[in-house]
């Protein structure tokens, strides 16, 4: 079967082509600047030069039909037509507490995504305008929606609930939801695999690491903790959101600089992380860069997402009772060979010791511990659109 992977973005609209068989990625590509001036679809089919096509796209159903007819076109197409297109799975931001896997999209599951619209107001209206648009286009065509919050579903009330009034969580469901469970899922089944062994023996710690980041434990195959909350601001200093912070700084910094609740929320999410403490740039590269000529602030800034990674590392393996292996994925994760070495540093008392050798590794599956190490490390790269056309390709070939 070949499943088209959509993540729609307010702006923005990623796909890929996956033949669901052979795991292949037939084509990928990107949509930006939607409903903008000067939008273009950026379309890499498999083994073919790369087509930029600059076009209007006043909005995502515009889009979506671009997409197909790139899909389809006689000269950078890898389908003859719609009809080899034989499923659709969407990236969806926010669950809610509604739902705990993916689901074939109907009408009630549109309804029940809508009303987690409050909850990621930037994410969740856009997946649906997205939805929306492909059953414009593909009327017949099954889809899917993939939730970035079902795996964390598994969360005990105690790792879930804040400290606050029970009636908000009644009220408003302010509770812990996490994110980027797909990635989360893949990476700690994936560990398992290479360890030889099954997620249900073993007890996975998985450092997302990304611009933006999260670590979760994974108890024996469930997710019992992770460390983004109600929203994906908490947790790890991340690119250039602040991570956990003491939530009386909000009140303190908008009566000291003057500025709105709403204006100290975008200054955590988009001015703070490592952004914000090197005052040099939200890419790990460039910090980096900027250390190594000495920019102390640079170096602060990753001594401090380092720490603040380890911190959670420990946290985990207590809330576990202990940890088999210690996975690291994301454009970080997957690529930042001293970052890993540095984190690792932090981890001695669990036994754990870091090959220098086999760590020397970017964007490849591999256990980057020695053979004596108690605990394993490992680079793990992520593939979330895989995951989402896995799991799509299973609930389509139950319902059919
Ligand atoms: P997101 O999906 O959250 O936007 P990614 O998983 O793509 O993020 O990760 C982006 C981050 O990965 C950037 O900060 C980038 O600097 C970092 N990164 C990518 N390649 C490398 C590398 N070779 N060395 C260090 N950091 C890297």
């Amino acid at each position: 079967m070949n499943i088209l992977v959509i993540n729609c973005g307010s702006s923005s609209l990623k796909y890929q082509l996956i033949d669901s068989d052979t795991e292949a990625v037939l084509a990928k590509g990107l949509c930006e600047r939607i409903g903008i001036d000067g939008s273009v679809l950026t379309h890499a089919p498999a083994g073919k030069d790369k087509v930029k096509i600059e076009t209007s796209m006043p909005n995502h159903t515009v889009a979506v039909k671009l997409v197909i007819d790139a899909l389809t076109d006689t000269n950078h197409g890898v389908v003859q037509s719609l009809d080899e297109i034989n499923a659709v799975g969407h990236r969806v931001v926010h669950g809610g507490e509604k739902f705990a896997s993916s689901v074939i999209i109907d009408d009630e599951v549109l309804a029940a995504i809508k009303e987690c619209n409050d909850l990621a107001p930037l994410h969740n209206p856009a997946n649906l305008i997205g939805i929306n648009s492909c059953k414009e286009i593909m009327p017949n065509v099954p889809m899917v929606a993939v939730f970035d919050t079902a795996f964390h579903q598994t969360m005990p009330e105690k790792a879930y609930l804040y400290g606050l009034p029970y009636a908000y969580y009644e009220k408003y469901k302010v509770r812990r939801y996490g994110f980027h469970g797909t990635s989360h899922d893949y990476v700690s089944a994936r560990t398992a695999e290479i360890l030889g062994k099954t997620r249900e023996e073993l007890k996975i710690i998985v450092c997302h690491l990304g611009n933006g980041g999260s670590v979760s434990a994974v108890d024996h195959g469930k997710c019992v903790d992770t460390s983004m909350g109600l929203t994906p601001l908490e947790g790890i200093i991340m690119g250039t959101r602040s991570g956990s912070i003491d939530p009386a700084i909000c009140d303190f910094i908008c009566q000291k600089e003057n500025i709105t609740p709403a204006e100290m929320n975008t200054i955590l999410n988009k001015k703070s992380g490592v952004l914000g403490i090197s005052n040099v740039s939200s890419d790990f590269r460039d910090i980096e860069a900027a250390a190594a000529n000495n920019n102390k602030l640079a170096k602060a800034a990753l001594e401090a997402f380092y720490y603040s990674v380890a911190k959670y590392i420990g946290a985990y393996t207590a809330a576990m009772n202990g940890v088999d292996a210690i996975a690291f994925t994301a454009g970080v994760g997957e690529n930042n060979i001293s970052g890993r070495a540095e984190i690792a540093k932090y981890l001695g008392y669990l036994g754990t010791e870091i090959d220098a050798e086999k760590n020397n590794v970017r964007g490849e599956d591999r256990v980057i511990s020695t053979e004596a190490s108690k605990v394993a490390l490992l680079c793990v790269p992520t593939n979330e659109e895989l995951a989402i056309a896995r799991q799509t390709t299973a609930l389509i070939s139950v319902a059919s």
